[in-house]
């Protein structure tokens, strides 16, 4: 990490990366950020805006829209860069396309010297950030997907309203795919230091598992969700990047379901998918190898086979 200044750069001033860039503002989230997409005029009409904002916000953020060279001292490039899914587009299609796009990307940002760590949040995010990894040859910890952090956020905030409890003394995660073979591993969820399951067990006339896996499938839909009611979600995720980029930058080692590699956890290698990670300044410090039951694990390896399958249909 660079001195004492904090530079983030931003690739994809859509609606994610600018939700992004507007709460890293809020939260005086770095010293220096930089807007870079294809569409220049957009990028400079963004850092525009969010200047005009800077005298409410008690920062003195240095915001301007730049080109890849600037990548070259920065801490950390976040990727919120894509195209859309045309009409009669199959997803595998639009995998491809992307997988192009980030040709686009990976290949300047590593050219101009960049030695900080890629947080990746186009989707399908999970293969999006082993490409991410393989384009740009970095060490695996380097290279970090949103994964499931947000569909944790979600998860806690359901179960918060359902226990009555604050969503921060909830314990519990989603992780696999980004997607729709996502899961909850009930083993593994606690409130406050009390199981989940021991939770049910004690208050089987108020709490039930079958509540718990409707918890578990409204987050898994969320997305689809509020996309036909608004058409796309980004508070939500740009909210997502700003914690993961401060567990960073303030080298928190704090755990995040994000999106990394696989090294023999599960007994399983390379695919990137969401897992508790500890996140610090080198990215992903540790991975925290669950103690999954059976039907948890087939879950997991359900997921990874999905996105190794994925990776395999694309051409780098
Ligand atoms: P958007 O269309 O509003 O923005 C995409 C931006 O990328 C545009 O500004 C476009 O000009 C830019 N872009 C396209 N090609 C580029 C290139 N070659 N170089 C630089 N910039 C380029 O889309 P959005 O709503 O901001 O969504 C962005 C991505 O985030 C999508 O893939 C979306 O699915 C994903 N997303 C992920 C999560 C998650 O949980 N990980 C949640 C929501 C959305």
């Amino acid at each position: 990490m660079r001195g004492k200044s904090k530079k983030v750069v931003l690739i994809g001033t859509g609606m994610v990366g600018m939700s992004f860039a507007y709460s890293a503002l809020n939260r005086n989230l770095c010293d220096e950020m930089v807007l870079i997409d294809v569409d220049k005029k957009r990028a400079v009409g963004e850092a525009m805006d969010l200047n005009h904002g800077l005298a409410f916000s008690g920062t003195s953020m240095k915001i301007y829209a730049g080109d890849y060279d600037e990548c070259r001292d920065a801490d950390i490039v976040v990727i919120c860069a894509g195209v859309n899914q045309k009409p009669g587009e199959s997803r595998l299609e639009l995998l491809k396309r992307n997988a192009e796009v980030f040709e686009t990307i990976v290949d300047p940002v590593v050219r101009s010297g960049f030695s900080g760590i890629f947080i990746v949040a186009t989707n399908p995010v999970d293969i999006m950030t082993r490409i991410t990894y393989e384009l740009s040859r970095f060490e695996p910890h380097r290279v970090i997907g949103t994964g499931t952090t947000l569909d944790t956020a979600r998860l806690r905030y359901l179960l918060g309203e359902y226990f009555r409890i604050d969503p921060r003394n909830v314990h519990a995660y989603v992780i696999g795919e980004h997607g729709d073979s996502e899961f909850t591993p009930w083993s593994q969820a606690l409130l406050a230091t009390k199981p989940i399951s021991k939770v049910l067990q004690d208050n089987s006339n108020k709490f039930r598992q079958n509540d718990l896996d409707q918890i578990s499938t409204e987050v898994r839909n969320a997305a689809q969700k509020i996309i036909l009611a608004k058409r796309a979600t980004y508070y939500g995720i740009g909210m997502a990047i700003t914690r993961i980029v401060r567990a960073v930058l303030s080298d928190e080692q704090s755990v995040l379901t994000v999106s990394g590699r696989l090294r023999g956890e599960y007994g399983r290698k390379n695919v990137f998918l969401g897992n508790p990670c500890i996140i610090g300044r080198n990215g992903i410090d540790r991975t925290i190898e669950l103690s999954l039951t059976q039907d948890e694990l087939k879950a997991l390896h359900n997921s990874y086979d999905i996105l190794e399958d994925s990776f395999r249909q694309i051409e780098l």
